[in-house]
């Protein structure tokens, strides 16, 4: 009998649309919840350091003399913690991911 249950779901493979999609042709659509990467308003960031002293994984740095706020994008492990803790809620969770690279993604941002 297996045989024509494995025959019954080679017949419907054939006629039904493939489960995967043609990435990168085909572009991604993130979930709405998709914990991708960190964004920041950086005009009404001030430069209090909170969101760098509450990121378990050091990846925020802000240097407050310089107006400067940094992040190292593979070090973030989208806990969401720094944007629960802003007290400007300037920062904001993205659903796109950071694209991969075998080195250091910094991004810095300049009041
Ligand atoms: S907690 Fe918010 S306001 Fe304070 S430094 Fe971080 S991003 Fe800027
Ligand atoms: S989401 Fe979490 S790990 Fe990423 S920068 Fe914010 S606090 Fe740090």
């Amino acid at each position: 009998m297996a045989i024509f249950t494995i025959a019954g779901e080679v017949m419907k493979s054939l006629f039904r649309k493939p489960a995967t999609k043609m990435y990168p042709a085909v572009p991604r659509i993130w979930e709405r919840a998709t914990r991708g990467h960190i964004a920041i308003d950086i005009s009404a960031c001030i430069f209090c350091g909170i969101c760098g002293k509450k990121c378990p994984t050091h990846a925020i740095t802000v240097d407050r003399p310089g107006k400067v706020w940094e992040i190292e994008r593979l070090q973030c492990i989208q806990c969401n913690c720094c944007t629960e803790v802003c007290p400007k809620k300037c920062l904001t969770m993205e659903n796109a991911y950071t694209a991969p690279s075998t080195g250091s993604v910094k991004d810095s941002f300049h009041a």
